[in-house]
């Protein structure tokens, strides 16, 4: 069998790793759509949280944790949730940070849409929101949604 492109490989590590076989087809154009707006994916394993970097020296790029995944599809709302920094103006000094995170997530809510299958998953979606957004509120001593 001939050896298997990065892309390939990166495919099949987001569904092993990411227990998201069940939805490869999913995942597969997931990754090449958002990659193809210009940003880098890839999965880290040091710790369990996702993030997405942008320095003036380096391209744009999203790490996506893929250790201890308990909720597989909470991988992929995360991706889009990060996808959804990806798309937000660039951070300047004062910016208010939970209005950063709930605007991430009203991104990733309109990238989400173009993915039909993903229409009959939303109470995992808005779970994966809600606990996101509360732990933000948390730390700024706002009420919890
Ligand atoms: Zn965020």
């Amino acid at each position: 069998m001939p050896l298997k492109t990065p892309r390939e490989q990166k495919i099949d590590e987001f569904c092993a790793q990411g227990k998201l076989e069940p939805y490869r087809a999913l995942v597969t154009r997931v990754l090449d759509d958002l990659q193809a707006e210009g940003v880098n994916i890839s999965a880290r394993y040091d710790v369990e949280f996702s993030n997405f970097e942008a320095y003036d020296d380096k391209p744009e790029h999203i790490r996506i944790s893929l250790k201890n995944v308990k909720v597989p599809l909470n991988v992929l709302w995360i991706l889009f949730h990060e996808f959804g920094h990806f798309q937000s103006p660039k951070i300047t000094p004062g910016d208010n940070k939970v209005a950063r995170e709930e605007l991430a997530w009203e991104f990733a809510e309109k990238t989400i849409t173009k993915y039909p299958e993903l229409a009959a998953e939303k109470e995992s979606y808005e779970a994966c929101k809600k606990w996101c957004l509360n732990s933000y509120y948390r730390e700024y001593g706002l009420p919890e949604i």
